[in-house]
């Protein structure tokens, strides 16, 4: 069987390759047992290997030789708290980062917004990186949702595992750049809830079945 910390380190190498982050901003993580393996702080994803990655109890205790992301606690709250997360991933990609300095959710202005399991994406209250405070919020506007924005920062995603964490976050990514386009040309027009939420509808039968 493939090591689930190889596949962590993939998926956090893939945030680079599809623009979603440069250097060592932001972290992936992904359940496993009781706790989930994380990505370690402050060090480059092209030189990791297995044993960097640390494995983290939802106390916030960990196990092995690197120190986890110092943004680690909102990941331990949404595995402590959505049963169904089975991935967490936290970029600071650049059309996110952007409209999350606006500090505004975002509007149903394209039916994919309901992808994320709402008719917004919201935009979590500001707090400062790795603290409670931020977590707290972060859950809050992720209440229901796959992903939010964080105030000032970045984005957030929760997905059943890594894969779709990440096929998440390049769909955010991408509805971000959308939107901050469309608002260039002009005010977009938004959906109404009736056509949002035939949009969601539609999404709960879709799919491989
Ligand atoms: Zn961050």
């Amino acid at each position: 069987m493939a090591d689930p910390r190889d596949e962590l380190i993939a998926t956090a190498r893939a945030l680079g390759a599809n623009g979603l982050n440069r250097s060592t901003a932001g972290n992936v993580s992904a359940r496993a047992g009781e706790g989930f393996y994380i990505t370690p702080t402050g060090m480059p994803y092209e030189t990791l290997v297995a044993d960097d990655i640390p494995l983290m109890a939802l106390d916030g205790t960990h196990r092995g030789q690197r120190k986890p992301s110092s943004e680690w606690r909102f990941h331990r709250d949404l595995y402590a708290t959505r049963p169904e997360v089975g991935s967490v991933l936290h970029a600071h990609s650049p059309f996110a980062v952007s409209l999350a300095c606006l500090r505004r959710n975002i509007p149903p202005f394209h039916y994919m917004i309901a992808r994320f399991g709402g008719d917004t994406i919201r935009c979590a209250d500001y707090a400062i990186f790795g603290s409670q405070a931020l977590s707290t919020a972060a859950l809050q506007a992720m209440n229901g949702r796959q992903a939010c924005l964080l105030a000032n920062h970045g984005l957030l995603v929760a997905g059943r595992d890594l894969g779709e964490a990440l096929a998440l976050a390049i769909e955010l990514e991408e509805l971000c750049e959308q939107y901050w386009r469309a608002c260039q040309l002009g005010q977009p027009v938004l959906l109404t809830p009736e056509e949002m939420r035939a949009v969601c509808e539609k999404f709960a039968g879709y799919g491989q079945q």
